[in-house]
């Protein structure tokens, strides 16, 4: 059995995988840990519970996941030994991992380096692996990076156009996140065509809290709208996305808005929130424009724009697009999004049919488009645990035993 591992900065999610990976025996997630009120949910053999237990720290944390896997009545394992592997995310592994790696003290180091990069993601994620080595020690460790997807991108995709030296000295460039994710469902949406990951051209939409747009050519990113930090790109839930960088200034030096400030504002106001003022759910804000809600209508209008707008760029980028993919929250789950994202691409061979479209929710692994579209449109529930198992049990098969 292979075990997945999320480690966040109070939150640990975990999944159980059967050996072929077709089945999830257990999954969980222990919340606010080192807070008041943390708790654990979790799920096997049909049954799901939720306690609220103290956990002071990630290595209790970890050992509760344990036990509950081992738990007579809600467990999945009678013993630890039958875990064969262990996958863990992984945010930021800048340009030092290309790919998922077993994970040794170099690379525990190299994180540990890179930490800087990912202040809030690479320190938890740094914690979760060495309380799982620490806790099952006999098994191999792999670390599965979001960033080492978008890789492969050329360099006048991944650099900013600053002094070069902030790239030399400093590793200022656009990395990219999501990877793992667009990975994923780059792979399903070409199983679900039938047709060889060689010959897509497509486009990954990932709308979820955070939206990423990511051209990939071939089965690999060549071009991606998040950058350096989880911010540029589409407008998100809370996040501006892509606005005028002078804008900065302009806050600090004619509205006395301070850098911190302005941070907050960016990242935690602006968005779908900041614009429909009623919420950063796509759902609350579908409803308030449904029923006339100005604002709300505009927060969609502006979200799938600037989807479309990526869209071309991307087509551009690849010299075409044969493949159009939506996932994650609001790309798996609505329809108007999808309908609006689409309109008027006929000049791509984006078409949508509206029956499929509107049938596509809840998880549903669909094309959307009418048969014969030069463009495929598809709907892929992404699936990261997934991903990660399967990374991890090829690299773990190939340790000596
Ligand atoms: P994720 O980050 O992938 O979990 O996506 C979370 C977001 O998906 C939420 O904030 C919602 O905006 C959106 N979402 C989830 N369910 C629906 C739905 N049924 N219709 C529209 N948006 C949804």
């Amino acid at each position: 059995m292979i075990l997945t591992i999320n480690t966040g900065s109070s939150t640990i999610k975990y999944q159980l995988f059967s050996h072929d990976l077709e089945r999830v025996l257990a999954r969980g997630i222990v919340s606010r840990i080192g807070e008041e009120g943390s708790y654990i949910v979790h799920a096997a053999r049909g049954k799901e519970v939720r306690h609220v237990i103290p956990v002071r720290s990630h290595r209790e944390a970890f050992e509760l996941a344990i036990q509950y896997l081992l738990h007579p009545v809600y467990g999945a394992i009678s013993d630890v030994g039958e875990i064969e592997a262990v996958g863990h995310r992984a945010v930021h592994g800048a340009d030092a991992f290309m790919a998922s790696t077993l994970i040794t003290d170099a690379v525990l180091d190299k994180m540990a380096e890179l930490a800087p990069l990912a202040p809030l993601h690479n320190p938890p994620n740094l914690i979760g692996m060495r309380e799982g080595l620490r806790l099952l020690p006999n098994v191999p460790h792999v670390a599965v990076f979001d960033t080492a997807f978008h890789q492969t991108m050329p360099p006048r995709a991944y650099m900013y156009a600053l002094p070069y030296r902030f790239y030399e000295e400093h590793r200022i460039r656009r990395y990219g996140f999501h990877g793992t994710s667009c990975r994923y469902v780059s792979h399903q949406a070409a199983e679900v065509l039938r047709r060889p990951l060689e010959e897509l051209n497509s486009v990954v939409c990932h709308l979820g809290n955070g939206v990423t747009i990511t051209a990939v050519k071939g089965g690999q990113s060549v071009d991606t709208s998040i950058g350096f930090a989880t911010f540029s790109g589409v407008m998100m839930g809370t996040r501006a996305g892509d606005i005028d960088p002078g804008l900065v200034f302009h806050f600090s030096r004619e509205l006395g808005i301070s850098l911190e400030e302005y941070e907050r504002i960016v990242y935690y106001e602006s968005g779908l929130l900041g614009i429909s003022g009623v919420g950063n759910d796509m759902r609350v804000i579908t409803e308030a424009a449904e029923q006339g809600n100005e604002r709300a209508q505009l927060a969609m209008d502006m979200f799938a724009y600037m989807i479309k707008k990526y869209v071309g760029a991307y087509a551009a980028a690849m010299g075409g697009i044969n493949c159009l993919i939506f996932t994650a929250g609001i790309g798996e789950n609505s329809p108007p999004i999808r309908r609006m994202v689409c309109e008027d691409m006929a000049f791509l061979g984006i078409q949508l049919d509206p029956e499929c479209n509107e049938e596509a929710v809840g998880g549903r692994e669909m094309v959307i488009s009418p048969p014969g579209a030069a463009c495929s449109v598809v709907v892929i529930p992404t699936n990261e645990e997934k991903m990660i198992a399967i990374d991890t049990r090829r690299l773990a098969s190939r340790q000596p035993a």
